[in-house]
């Protein structure tokens, strides 16, 4: 029997009932002969309570001793997860993320995992340990503590799966795996068998909260089997694995949104070789990731650059315009809240021309303005006024046929 990573996320471990109940799951695998090593998140809502907390403070505390503050929430939950498995019987251990050898760059609120020295974690398991690893945290060189990004503790999980080459990595969450759109916007949304990497990747980036992006890049790159379940039912998941696209043969296999939108317009931009690439450098080295683009010019000398940017890094980039303003050379900066990104994706869309003014023309009908758009092989997003983001999602839905419904999406502890 092999090791198996298996993460539960917060609702999962919201409370201590919940820890007890996931206690008794890991222990039925260890009983089956599995090796375990078990990623946990922050109980409930604490991360969001512990951000708060900060932010009564300070309304943009340090990103160093935020990190310092939201790793805490992990902390909790394997410490209690394990004293859960040791009541019933079991030897477990408990490791911060710096304790089970996960190393990540030196930036705070969004570090990437560079590596893993699983020795320690191995030991554990060579003693018959069951080991709980604390999800969404790690250590820079520097010995400074960091976080993965909000949702991260998916992260965490599958690259300890890659690294100790697991059998599989099981995501338990609170809903029964990855649906055709969240079904907490969407009730008629159906559970998905199987989705490829590729579009659980652009389904995740475009705000499909249920795994987080770098989870799918890490598990397509190491080739982690991926399965995505409900840690309140034994109902089957779903597969993320390669290349197999949905198996009804639809064009669009999901609908994804994201209200984490700000739009950004710099007016009046010299037209000459290289200012985009002095805009987008200056944004880059300030840790600004820039989603969509459209550059409009109405003259030859000057053109405006607009640009999204989630609302976390709105006020970075508009200091860091500001701060540039000189080289530059731009007349002014304008910006827009309140708008989200409302997503189609499919591996089906590659070969069928029209999708996206299918999509244009549902929106339209529903007297939806378009704002922005932006294409890939597999999918097409349009920023919306965010009144309108469920409306959209529920439109899309249905024109794209994922409607009918064979299997209800159920949601836990809400
Ligand atoms: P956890 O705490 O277990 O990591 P998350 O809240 O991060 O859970 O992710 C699960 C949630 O993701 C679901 O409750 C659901 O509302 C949301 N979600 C968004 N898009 C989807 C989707 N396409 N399929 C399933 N869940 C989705
Ligand atoms: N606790 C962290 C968060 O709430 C990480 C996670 O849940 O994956 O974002
Ligand atoms: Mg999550």
């Amino acid at each position: 029997m092999g090791l198996i990573v298996q993460k539960y996320g917060g609702t999962s471990v919201g409370t201590i009932e919940r820890i007890q109940r996931v206690a008794d799951r890991v222990i039925q695998y260890k009983q089956a002969g599995h090796d375990m090593v078990v990623v946990v998140s922050a109980m409930g809502k604490s991360t969001d309570v512990l951000l708060e907390m900060a932010k009564e403070i300070a309304p943009q505390p340090s990103e160093r001793e935020l990190d310092m503050l939201l790793s805490t929430g992990e902390q909790v939950s394997i410490a209690l997860l394990c004293m859960a498995l040791q009541q019933k019987g079991y030897d477990a251990v408990s490791l911060t993320g710096w304790q089970a050898g996960i190393t990540t760059e030196a930036v705070h609120g969004k570090a990437r995992i560079k590596s893993i020295d699983n020795e320690r974690i191995l030991r554990e398991l060579r003693a018959g340990r069951i080991v709980v690893v604390a999800g969404f945290q790690g250590i820079s060189d520097e010995k400074e503590i960091t976080t993965l990004g909000r949702g991260g503790s998916d992260t965490t999980a599958v690259a300890l799966a890659a690294s100790l080459n697991a059998e599989k990595c099981e995501i338990f969450t609170d809903v029964a795996g990855v649906f055709t759109a969240d079904p907490r916007v969407v009730p008629t949304a159906q559970k998905l068998p199987r989705i490829s990497y590729d579009e659980m990747l652009e389904l995740a980036n475009l705000g499909a909260g249920v795994l987080h992006p770098r989870s799918v890049e890490a598990a397509k790159k190491y080739k982690v089997k991926l399965v995505v379940r409900s840690s309140f039912t034994a109902e089957e998941g779903t597969y993320v694995e390669e290349g197999s696209t949905m198996e009804t043969g639809r064009v669009v296999s999901g609908v994804a949104h994201d209200e984490d939108v700000a739009k950004i317009t710099v007016v009046g931009m010299p037209v000459r070789v290289g200012t985009l690439s002095r805009l987008f450098n200056t944004l880059a080295n300030n840790q600004v990731n820039v989603d969509i683009i459209i550059q409009s010019s109405y003259d030859a000398a000057e053109s405006n650059i607009s640009f999204t940017v989630s609302l976390t890094d709105l006020p970075r980039a508009l200091s860091t315009l500001e701060q540039h303003r000189e080289e530059l050379a731009f007349r002014k900066v304008d910006h827009e809240v309140g708008l989200s990104k409302v997503s189609i994706v499919g591996a089906g869309m590659i070969n069928n021309p029209g999708v996206a003014a299918e999509m244009f023309r549902q929106l339209a009908e529903q007297e939806i303005s378009i704002k922005m758009v932006s294409t890939s092989d597999i999918k097409v997003s349009c920023v919306i006024p965010a009144e309108h983001t469920a409306l959209a999602v529920r439109t899309l839905h249905t024109a794209f046929g994922l409607d009918d419904v064979e299997e209800k999406a159920v949601v836990h502890g809400l």
